[in-house]
């Protein structure tokens, strides 16, 4: 898998999947929104909280965290590629170049109830609360290096397309989880999002990373053999007109469970 990661494009990833149709603001079904909306839920409901949220397998996107930056006091984001985390870098850096996630903020601002100049607000409190950008390898049973974390582990732990990108069958999904599960502190939170039924997806021009291909049953299994509670379980299926050939996804799920 990890050769298939040496040609991944953070510019043309960025372009395939965060910009419409899959991030449409106007509307309701499209990918992101729904994304966005289920993230501000789960970080709203009075449950989730803590000083430290982990996002795992970041990527070069932000949109993950724009929520639960609000409630933490140290985020830490993750990659196993620097082309990633320079692509991080240089949003936080308020860099030439950077991708803009503008959009973004107005959205989530807007579903916290706030007024229309408050996402340069949410931009500033992202900026301060990144305090690492760090490598990860969600293969190894040790995914980052030692003494990153506090020892009990983070508070709250966020990973999106990451463990189902990376592993090549259902068995090395289930272990990647558990594995970054070990981050995570007992009684914390864990919100996995990911890809159902999709074989690969283009992570640049001519770069096709394969994907291990999963049910909603799966999910669910590999969630409880790695001691987590299920407290949410959203599935989205994919419209039509956001199968934009870039990768073969059906559906999108989206958990909130609790490690025991
Ligand atoms: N989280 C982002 C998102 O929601 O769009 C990016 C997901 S992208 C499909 C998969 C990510 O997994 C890439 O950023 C890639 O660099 C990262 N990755 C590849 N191999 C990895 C590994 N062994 N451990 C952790 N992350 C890895």
């Amino acid at each position: 898998m990890a050769r298939c990661y040496q040609e991944f494009n953070p510019a043309a990833y960025l372009q395939y999947n965060y910009t419409p149709p899959r991030a449409d603001f106007s509307r309701n079904d499209s990918i992101v929104p729904w994304k966005l909306r289920c993230l501000h839920e789960a970080f709203t409901e009075g449950d989730v909280g803590g000083e430290t949220l982990l996002d795992v397998g970041t990527g070069p996107t932000l949109y993950q965290v724009l929520s639960g930056c609000e409630l933490f006091g140290r985020v830490v984001l993750t990659d196993f590629l620097d082309v990633n985390r320079r692509e991080l870098r240089r949003w936080l850096g308020d860099e030439e170049g950077r991708f803009d996630w503008t959009p973004y903020l107005k959205h989530v601002c807007k579903l916290e109830g706030r007024g229309p100049s408050a996402w340069r607000e949410k931009a500033a409190r992202l900026r301060s609360v990144v305090t690492e950008i760090l490598p990860i390898d969600v293969h190894q049973p040790s995914p980052l290096s030692p003494g990153a974390l506090p020892s009990p582990g983070a508070d709250c732990l966020v990973s999106s397309f990451c463990l189902e990108s990376v592993s090549p069958d259902l068995a090395s999904f289930t272990r990647a989880l558990g594995h970054v599960s070990a981050l995570l502190k007992s009684g914390g939170h864990l919100l996995l999002i990911g890809a159902l039924g999709e074989s690969y997806y283009m992570g640049g021009p001519g770069v096709r990373i394969p994907v291990v291909p999963l049910d909603e049953a799966q999910v669910c299994t590999s969630l409880r053999v790695n001691g987590y509670t299920l407290i949410d379980l959203r599935i989205y299926t994919l419209p039509p007109d956001m199968r934009v050939g870039v990768d073969d996804v059906t559906g999108i799920f989206f958990a909130k469970a609790k490690k025991m």
